[in-house]
């Protein structure tokens, strides 16, 4: 049934009206087609708009309004509304529809909770011990100590395992958005959805997941790094933003965010040097010519991620290293990249992706489509 275009069943996914069978095929035709994600992320802009509309209500003197135009029944004013008449009377119609949208969406939303499965040892949720499942509410803490993991699975989209000492709380789970909150310690993410639904936020940076797997570890100082097996994550912390694939890794620190992502197959030299680099961008030029001496032609992923955090003069040198790897394609200029024009760079990132990920796109949908058969 969904070998064709989805489009039609959009609705039904974002409303948590499709089995788990089709959600999961929904999920792979929407990762794999332009046209449907388009589609999708325009209706989830929309549900999120409807599920944010506050319920109002009009005032007194609208009603008294109202009641005295339709009380005068047999007066010949009210065949001659006045212009103002009817604008309240169109006031009051959207009134009641924005009231009608709301109420319609808060009926919709699935139960506010999510299935957690003890693992190992004794899984806490506040301050309840789990002996074999529970059920994690908005706002409630799931708690780990040294000897205990848990498992918690996300709707429909996916599992979350979480291994000894961690703290997570559940912060929102909407069809428009799940979000956890992962204060200490670790876990592992296996998610099978169109991206950018399931979100976890670290002490210094948001984890958004785009179709994956990953782990994401946060220390007692609120330092975090995330690590992709499968897929694409976001990292994401105000106007920053560090998009890592499979095989990369991405650290992230409190005051500065997500640091500079890099393939952890990456030498010990290239990636010592990127961590200097991240504590001191403006003074650690040194650094940035280490990296620029050990990147290989997939280290264009950190070098890509470098333009727009050096200086004009040292992302000359960047581009130039970068250029030497895989050409601009057409369109995308030297003065363009220099001048950090957005477009540019996102259609040279699209192109480099390929050398990012054998096999591309997909590549990544194989492997996206494994993690999900494995969660299941
Ligand atoms: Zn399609």
């Amino acid at each position: 049934m969904f070998s064709k275009h989805v489009t039609k069943d959009i609705s039904a996914y974002c409303h948590g009206e499709l089995s788990s069978e089709e959600s999961k095929l929904f999920a792979e035709h929407i990762i794999s087609c332009v046209k449907c994600r388009t589609k999708f992320e325009e209706i989830k802009l929309g549900i999120k708009f409807a599920e944010q509309l506050p319920q109002l209500s009009a005032p007194d003197s609208l009603w008294q309004e109202v009641d005295s135009l339709l009380g005068s029944e047999s007066s010949p004013v009210r065949t001659m509304w006045s212009r103002r008449d009817l604008a309240i009377a169109a006031a009051v119609i959207v009134v009641f529809s924005v009231g009608i949208v709301w109420v319609y969406n808060s009926r919709r939303l699935p139960q506010n909770a999510w299935l957690v499965t003890r693992l190992v040892g004794a899984p806490r949720i506040g301050s309840e011990t789990i002996s074999s499942r529970g059920s994690l509410a908005i706002g409630e803490w799931l708690e780990t100590d040294g000897n205990s993991r848990a498992r918690i699975a996300v709707g429909s989209i996916g599992n979350v395992e979480i291994d000894p000492n961690t703290r997570v709380r559940l912060v929102a789970t909407q069809p428009t958005e799940h979000r956890l909150e992962l204060a200490h310690g670790k876990m592992s993410a296996s998610i099978w959805a169109p991206p950018r639904l399931f979100f976890v936020d670290t002490p210094s940076a948001v984890a958004a997941d785009l179709g994956c797997a990953y782990t994401l570890e946060v220390n007692d100082q609120g330092s975090g790094r995330l690590r992709v097996t499968t897929g694409w994550v976001a990292l994401q912390a105000k106007e920053r933003e560090s998009i890592v694939p499979a095989g990369a890794s991405c650290e992230t620190e409190p005051g500065r965010g997500p640091g500079t992502p890099y393939f952890d197959d990456s030498t010990a030299e290239f990636q010592n040097a990127l961590r200097n680099f991240d504590k001191d961008p403006a003074g650690r030029m040194d650094a940035v010519a280490s990296i620029l001496n050990q990147s290989r032609a997939k280290d264009t992923l950190t070098l890509w991620h470098l333009l727009p955090r050096v200086n004009d003069e040292v992302r000359a040198r960047v581009y130039e290293k970068m250029a030497g790897f895989v050409a601009p394609p057409q369109g995308v200029t030297c003065e363009g990249v220099l001048a950090l024009d957005h477009k540019m760079l996102e259609q040279w990132r699209h192109s480099l992706e390929t050398v990012w990920l054998p096999g591309g796109g997909k590549g990544i949908l194989k492997k996206g489509l494994k993690a999900w058969n494995k969660v299941e």
